[in-house]
């Protein structure tokens, strides 16, 4: 048995005493060394220490020439001491001086010493220095002693970042929660919010490092293991015909690695070692977060997450919290912190207190980013470790607006924001002002502005913008934020309180809209090389009718005696609205059928997104009750133009000849045929595009529900007469985009864009 195997736990509790001992921190430190020396059979033991600028510095040694002490420095990466820092991983070597990365430093007086072991000092995914001892002799150190040196330099870490051994303001300690700091993210939702942070897992501080009874312990921690695999079972087992998705293969990452033997026996031995539990699992991540901070491929690096998540879930379960702080009593101005989310986790929050969204992940198509809008929230994503550099309880400016956020903002900051937000406040005081107000032009034409919605949580937009009912409801979203098929119960109780919400005004469902990046968590996302084409929306639904007949049926009943609006996504020919028709057609045959009272009007219209749909006016005008223009992807048709990629971003304006002339031609053709036309893509909601759009002959738009005021206050102070006349001399213009000329008219003429 070599000596250490004797000793870790000895010395673990050696320590401890020395912590509680009455005398100065570098007294602490000397004491330290010796006894780690004398414990690990080592002639020497030196803690280096990481300074800010990247250097350590030797603390204290036993067996170096004290002399060197607060002397001896080197750089990150140089000699071994500084490559053990630079890779946050152990160097064991039974000849040092051999070693391509050995740098001599004569004041230390290291030369007869052949054999090292140096442990890095970590704590939370940061090296604060290192750890090493030396031996004369070529010594191999076993795996055991590399084992108990790592725990050894966790308990030191602890106790220097207590400030017990050190002066805090001397070294670098890892990110410091304690100072203002700013991120830069990617903006999935505008917006500016400030307020209290909230970890919405919450973090585990580690209070107790070193056992009193390591048979306890062992049990804690397998009983909590044991824990961990059941509740993983069940969430997966709650998502019983979920096939795949993204959420699906995290969970399956969390059960490989709660069996991962590895794992588990590193767990074990640390406990062994004389750690508490919790402290074997914070060990055991300390090494994981090494990993991922040396990992430069995504994949490893995301598998290496969700490892870190896993043994944070384990903590979690060590100490009984293993809630979310959705049920935790939250701050007034809660502004929540994660790592990623799913949108059902969102909705479990107070909505009355919920501010704002920080993500480390996320992408503007994300389920969550759907509801954060829904919300009203600012949501800003892929913001990288800023968990790291939180404190739950900090302040926080949210900008959705820039995709920035600042914690612990300075005094400036914090003034400078309060002067936004209360200029925001302003302006949403004057249109708040103007809710009542009929969007009249000042030439007296009423526009029916509109607002789009998807979840129950967009319901009360309708009252406070003033929009006058709901162009366009996305039914999928519902689909998308569940972990499994909504039952038709669900579906009918949903449409109903949508329609009781809207309190008699009308709302549009579109069906389900599905494929392309709208993907469900429970169905297997088809490979297909080109989805935004693919197999989506109508095509599927046509392909699988049971699918509509049921969402169609649900709409029926939910509507039963009031007036239904119905249309579908993604029609391109009319021969496909006409199938469509059919089923909705049949399923009111079947309530005929069985006495159930219909509703009193269903009205049966469609999308127009694909531009084949609009050379078939004649035909479609006779038998859609109304058309809804989706500019969005039609954009993406008419130009072939990928809607989301970044660099196509600018390169075709909707504002063109081409485009408005197209428009102008659907418009027109369907106001003579007394067919209602509304545009519903995100077009609608920017001043200076619905102005051109009703310069066009547009007479109704649906918007997101934050633009019904900026637009209505551009209505307002609008002349159509002059603007038609206007817009006459630039249809047939040649320009790349006709929207300098539009903003010249605009500023002439006093109109608020
Ligand atoms: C559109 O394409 O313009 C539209 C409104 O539909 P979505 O954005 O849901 O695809
Ligand atoms: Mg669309």
């Amino acid at each position: 048995m070599s000596p250490i195997q004797a000793g870790p736990r000895l010395l673990l509790k050696r320590m401890r005493e020395i912590m509680v001992e009455r005398i100065s921190a570098q007294a602490r430190l000397d004491k330290l060394v010796g006894h780690i020396a004398s414990n690990m059979v080592a002639e020497v033991c030196s803690i280096y220490l990481a300074k800010p600028g990247g250097v350590l510095e030797l603390f204290a040694t036993e067996g170096l020439n004290k002399s060197a002490v607060h002397k001896t420095r080197m750089k990150l990466g140089e000699g071994i001491i500084g490559d053990v820092a630079q890779h946050a991983r152990p160097l064991n070597l039974s000849d040092a001086p051999a070693h391509p990365s050995f740098s001599y430093k004569p004041e230390t007086g290291e030369d007869p010493y052949q054999s090292m072991l140096g442990v890095p000092i970590l704590r939370g995914g940061s090296t604060l220095g290192v750890l090493a001892v030396q031996n004369r002799t070529h010594r191999h150190y076993g795996d055991e002693e590399v084992e108990a040196l790592q725990t050894v330099a966790m308990v030191l870490a602890e106790m220097v970042v207590s400030g017990a051994l050190v002066d805090l303001g001397e070294i670098d300690a890892g990110p410091k929660r304690d100072r203002p700091w700013r991120g830069q993210g990617v903006s999935f939702c505008e917006g500016i919010a400030m307020g209290r942070a909230v970890l919405h897992e919450p973090r585990v501080k580690v209070e107790k490092l070193i056992a009193d009874d390591i048979g306890v312990e062992r049990l804690r921690l397998d009983r909590a293991i044991e824990e961990l695999r059941e509740a993983i079972d069940a969430m997966l087992a709650a998502e019983d015909n979920v096939i795949t998705g993204e959420t699906r293969d995290v969970l399956e990452a969390y059960r490989m690695f709660a069996h991962d033997r590895g794992w588990l026996n590193k767990l074990r031995e640390s406990v062994t070692t004389g750690l508490t539990a919790e402290a074997a699992v914070e060990r055991v991540q300390n090494d994981t977060r090494a990993r991922m901070a040396r990992q430069t491929d995504p994949l490893l690096r995301d598998r290496l997450h969700d490892l870190d998540d896993l043994a944070n879930r384990l903590l979690r379960h060590l100490t009984g919290k293993a809630d979310t702080s959705a049920h935790e009593t939250l701050p007034a101005d809660t502004i929540l912190f994660a790592r990623s989310m799913g949108p059902a986790e969102l909705l479990d929050y107070d909505r009355t207190k919920l501010r704002g969204l920080i993500l480390e992940e996320g992408s503007p198509t994300s389920h969550v980013a759907i509801v954060a809008r829904a919300l009203d929230i600012p949501l800003i994503g892929r913001i990288e470790k800023v968990l790291d550099q939180i404190e739950p309880g900090d302040w926080v400016i949210a900008d959705g607006d820039t995709a920035e956020i600042h914690l612990r903002p300075a005094h400036d900051v914090r003034e400078a924001y309060r002067h936004k937000l209360a200029l925001r406040a302003q302006r949403q005081a004057t249109f708040a002002a103007m809710r009542l107000q009929p969007a009249n032009t000042k030439d007296g034409e009423h526009v029916r502005l509109l607002m789009n919605a998807g979840l129950i949580a967009d319901l009360p937009h309708l009252e406070e913008t003033g929009a006058e009912g709901i162009g366009l409801f996305r039914t999928e979203l519902q689909f998308m934020i569940s972990s499994q098929m909504p039952r038709l119960v669900d579906l009918v109780d949903l449409y109903r309180a949508v329609l009781d919400g809207a309190a008699g005004k009308p709302v549009v469902f579109r069906t389900l809209d599905l494929g392309g990046d709208k993907v469900l968590p429970y169905a297997r996302p088809l490979v297909e090389e080109n989805p935004a084409m693919g197999w989506r929306a109508i095509r599927m639904t046509l392909d699988r009718p049971a699918l509509l007949r049921y969402q169609i049926r649900a709409l029926l009943a939910a509507a039963k005696g009031r007036d239904l609006d119905m249309m579908f996504p993604m029609v391109a020919e009319v021969a496909e609205f006409k199938l469509a028709r059919t089923l909705v057609d049949r399923e009111l045959e079947r309530l005929a059928r069985t006495g159930v009272v219909p509703p009193r009007k269903v009205r049966v219209g469609t999308m127009l997104e694909v531009p084949a749909l609009a050379f078939q006016l004649p035909a479609l005008l006779g038998t859609a009750d109304f058309i809804s223009i989706g500019s969005n992807d039609l954009m993406q048709f008419f130009f072939a133009s990928d809607r989301g990629n970044p660099r196509l971003g600018g390169r075709y304006d909707l504002l063109s000849p081409p485009m408005l002339n197209f428009l102008k031609g659907i418009v027109e053709a369907a106001r003579a045929r007394g067919v209602p036309v509304t545009l519903c893509g995100e077009m609608a909601g920017r001043p200076l595009e619905a102005m051109a759009l009703i310069g066009m002959g547009f007479r109704s738009l649906s918007m997101a529900p934050a633009s019904v005021g900026p637009v209505k206050q551009m209505a307002l102070t609008l002349d159509v007469g002059r603007l038609a006349s206007f817009m006459a001399g630039l249809y047939d213009r040649s320009d790349h985009s006709l929207r300098e000329h539009l903003k010249q008219f605009a500023i002439d003429e006093h109109i608020i864009v």
